[in-house]
């Protein structure tokens, strides 16, 4: 089957087309046919397409919507000039698969899109302001231009942490609040952290019941998972993904107190507060310079900026806490994973990380490190250390077309 990926954001439009079946899934032998990301939705918009071993084609057009933009790509598609092969018209496109972020408690899992799930992602809005509407207009738009005939896939962020423990997800609030507001911890990324508890399995020969890793999904959002038998028991993104980690430009976890305080001291309203903490904060707020690691990594070299580094210290002291604490909280634990642009391409801050954890049995292998990037998957640490240390590319739309085709044959997922 060929499958449509779609990843909307509030003005983006990110997919794939991958071709995979339950056979395919067996063999690992799905094949990824194209690519492409639309931004800037609703003004001059920014395209860029690429079908698989073709040169990406860039350009930019007016697309007034989510609609447009994904006809534009859905005629791109099909296309001679796209030549992807198998998809000539329409009826190529045999099933949707949709990245949606929040499921609150009431998707644990993926499922056919109806009208009844639908309306449960309306419902969650309130607990994702941003992201679940942008996911909806993909929804909507794909079943417009689509036809009722073509089945959408729902797949949600936080449905992998579905299997927290209340001791992991509540916090300790008044219990009413949960009971009648539902605030407890979600946790995100949760597509990425499943995946690479699977690549895991594989590369290491486990079953799911024997899987006890933590994965770090570094990236321009940042999140730990604590896997314990195969399933999530703990993960640091909470009721947002703005707890836990050092993000690019989110904080992390910070003492609620100081909102109060900076309400008071600066004059900013609650939403100018959360703007802050969002958007201005984290790598971005501590360096005063930039988000991007690998920026902050050039300062730090070539100019020894004192808070570029200061930020990436902050950064990798912060992933050290969560190991720490997951440690803890698995007692077993079998290796780390580092994933996400970060996790996948910077030998340094893996090895920044991991400095200092030699008493745990984790040894960094520092050749084989400096070469796990740029999309290579394997282990880093020294052979037959105590915790093992891996590296494994993310493919969440690879994950997101597995369970879409699972779901429209009903077939049981196996991990
Ligand atoms: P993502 O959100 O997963 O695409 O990750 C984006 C982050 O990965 C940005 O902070 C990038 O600077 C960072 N990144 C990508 N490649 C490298 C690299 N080679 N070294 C350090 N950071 C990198």
């Amino acid at each position: 089957m060929n499958i449509l990926v779609l990843n909307c954001g509030s003005s983006s439009l990110k997919f794939q087309i991958v071709e995979t079946d339950l056979d395919l899934i067996d063999k690992n032998a799905d094949v990824q046919k194209a690519k492409g990301l639309i931004e800037r939705i609703g003004s001059q918009s920014l395209v860029a397409l690429q079908a698989a071993g073709k040169p990406p084609v860039k350009q930019a057009t007016p697309l007034r919507d989510h609609r447009a933009a994904l006809d534009y790509v859905v005629r791109w598609m099909i296309s001679t000039e796209a030549g992807i092969p198998g998809i000539q018209s329409l009826a190529d496109v045999h099933a949707v698969g949709h990245r949606v972020v929040h499921g609150a408690e009431k998707f644990t899992k993926s499922v056919l899109i109806d009208d009844d799930v639908i309306k449960g992602i309306e419902d969650c809005i309130d607990l994702a302001p941003l992201h679940n509407p942008a996911n909806l207009k993909g929804i909507y738009a794909a079943r417009t231009l689509l036809g009722p005939g073509v089945p959408q896939v729902a797949i949600f962020d936080t449905s992998f942490h579905s299997t927290m423990p209340e001791t992991s997800y509540l916090y300790a609030i008044p219990y009413q609040l949960y009971r009648r507001h539902k605030i407890r911890r979600y946790g995100f990324h949760g597509t990425s952290h499943r995946y690479v508890a699977y690549r895991f399995r594989q590369l290491a020969g486990r079953e799911r019941e024997e899987t006890n890793i933590i994965t770090l999904h570094l990236g321009n959002g940042c999140s730990a998972c604590a896997i314990k038998a195969g399933a999530s028991f703990d993960t640091s993104m909470g009721f947002t993904p703005l707890e836990g980690l050092v993000m690019g430009t989110r904080g992390g976890d910070l003492d609620p107190s100081i909102l109060e305080f900076l309400a008071h001291k600066e004059g900013m309203s609650m939403s100018e507060i959360d703007g802050l903490l969002n958007k201005q904060s984290g790598l971005l707020g501590l360096s005063g310079l930039t988000n991007d690691m690998r920026e902050l990594l050039d300062e730090e070299r070539e100019h020894q900026d004192r808070r570029s580094k200061l930020a990436v210290d902050v950064f990798c002291q912060r992933v050290r806490k969560y190991i720490g604490a997951y440690l803890a909280e698995l007692g077993y634990v079998e290796a780390i994973v580092f994933t996400g642009g970060i996790g996948e391409n910077s030998a340094v801050i893996r090895e920044r990380i991991c400095a200092g954890l030699e008493f745990l049995g984790i040894e960094i292998d520092t050749p084989v490190n400096a070469h796990m990037v740029g999309g290579r998957e394997g282990e880093i640490s020294k052979a037959g250390c105590k915790l093992k240390v891996f590296v494994i590319p993310t493919n969440e739309e690879l994950l997101i077309a597995r369970d879409t085709v699972r779901c429209v044959k009903n077939a049981p997922r196996r991990w």
